[in-house]
């Protein structure tokens, strides 16, 4: 997309940010405020400046000085709904602002009109969501064109697509499928490394002809626990699960930050002193923690809860010598749910620890089965292969275990010779 390309002139040298990560090296930081039901995102570019998009229900203030947000070069208001924009009158009072975007679509709530007579006072370079890129550092912000067949406030959510090097995110507000569609049709969806879910995980925050193009490794779901709306959905859940390795939920999960570096790795890291947790773990600037994702089970508690909905069987003795039939020793493992359940990176082990690693994005199909076969050959989702010139699994007992890619055991199964 050609857009205006607008720098955002903005000193330097902000509080907060650690020395380390000003290093060459410096990731994107994007950090979802754990604000109960509503969005809240906060941006941090390699050179330390910051950006936000809603500003959730309640005042995010605490969590901004936590973070040691100070400037903002930008803020985005998606919508003019108040589980985006209740607390944006508390940060332009707080923070200084240098330029204010929001969708140019009017709304009735006093909270919206009360925002909006405060952006007027204050001395804010205001901007309407038209196609254009924003750059803030290193990174750059393209706004995505508004549908111009609504006025609803949802399916004129300001759409932002991040780009760092190789890294990408697509930030979507609360979008329905008109407004996805409208930008799919528009051929604007490309694959994306993260993608926050639309409308906090709804069933019409989604469509999979849209999932298709964006084909995310990641999600993240910004959501109220106990939420009225029941968000996020079964549906939505599944399908989030099918494509990403990952789908991280501010209601489990608590505030959630995403590390992007521009050769397109990332990190994940929750809680909230993201910029203090990288710095402490050694692996440094794209360590190998992004590979270690694959599923959505990110605790114990989760990963024994998908066991329930999986079963898994060997089959240990080939007929005739194993050895000379590698691929007619096999594991079945099927799902048991009405759930595809991503399987991406999870790994397959006997007694012995020989293991076999799913590819990433392997998933198995509600109610269908994935057979690992311990010889050669091609995988196609369905079948895989241990691609083992020996046999794995021992005929007179072993124990074949499912980890996800956490290191969690999802299911143990262990046999005897009968
Ligand atoms: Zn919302």
């Amino acid at each position: 997309m050609i857009g205006l390309f607008v720098a955002l002139l903005v000193a330097t040298g902000t509080p907060g940010v650690p020395p380390a990560l000003a290093a060459q090296e410096a990731p994107v930081a994007i950090t979802f405020l754990d604000v109960g039901q509503g969005d809240a995102i906060v941006i941090r570019a390699p050179d330390g400046r910051f950006a936000m998009i809603d500003a959730g229900r309640g005042s995010p203030l605490r969590q901004l000085t936590r973070l040691g947000v100070g400037e903002l070069a930008l803020l985005i208001a998606t919508h003019a709904h108040v589980d985006h924009i209740g607390g944006l009158d508390d940060v332009l009072t707080a923070r200084p602002v240098d330029t204010y975007l929001d969708n140019g679509t009017p709304h009735t709530t006093r909270t919206y009109l009360e925002l909006m007579a405060h952006v007027e006072r204050l001395d804010v370079r205001y901007l309407q969501a038209v196609p254009r890129s924003l750059l803030l550092g290193g990174v750059s912000l393209e706004i995505l064109p508004l549908p111009s067949t609504t006025e609803q406030q949802n399916d004129r959510s300001v759409g932002v697509m991040l780009r760092y090097g190789d890294f990408s995110a697509l930030l979507t507000g609360d979008s329905e499928r008109e407004e996805l569609d409208f930008w799919l049709d528009g051929g604007l969806i490309e694959e994306v490394t993260l993608l926050k879910a639309a409308h906090h995980g709804a069933s019409n925050g989604f469509t999979y002809p849209f999932l298709d193009a964006a084909e995310p490794e990641l999600v993240v779901i910004s959501v109220g626990e106990g939420n009225s709306y029941d968000h996020p959905r079964p549906e939505a859940l599944a399908a989030y699960t099918s494509y990403a390795h990952r789908v991280l939920r501010t209601d489990r999960d608590g505030t959630v930050t995403v590390f992007g570096y521009s050769d397109g790795r990332y990190d994940v890291v929750l809680g909230e002193d993201p910029y203090d947790e990288l710095n402490r773990s050694d692996s440094g600037a794209g360590s190998d923690r992004y590979v270690d994702v694959g599923t959505s089970a990110s605790d114990g508690e989760n990963a024994a809860g998908l066991g329930a909905l999986l079963a898994l069987a060997v089959h240990a003795d080939a007929r005739g010598d194993d050895a000379d039939n590698l691929n007619d020793e096999y594991v079945v493992i099927e799902n048991l749910s009405r759930t595809r359940i991503g399987i991406g990176l999870w790994r397959l082990c006997d007694l012995s620890s020989r293991c076999f690693r799913f590819p990433p994005g392997s998933s198995i199909a509600p109610g269908r089965r994935v057979v690992v076969y311990t010889g050669y050959g091609s995988t196609d989702g369905v079948s895989f292969f241990m691609n083992n010139g020996r046999p794995v699994w021992n005929n007179n007992g072993d124990e074949a275990t499912l980890l996800d890619t956490g290191g969690h055991v999802i299911l143990r199964h262990v046999y005897e010779e009968e």
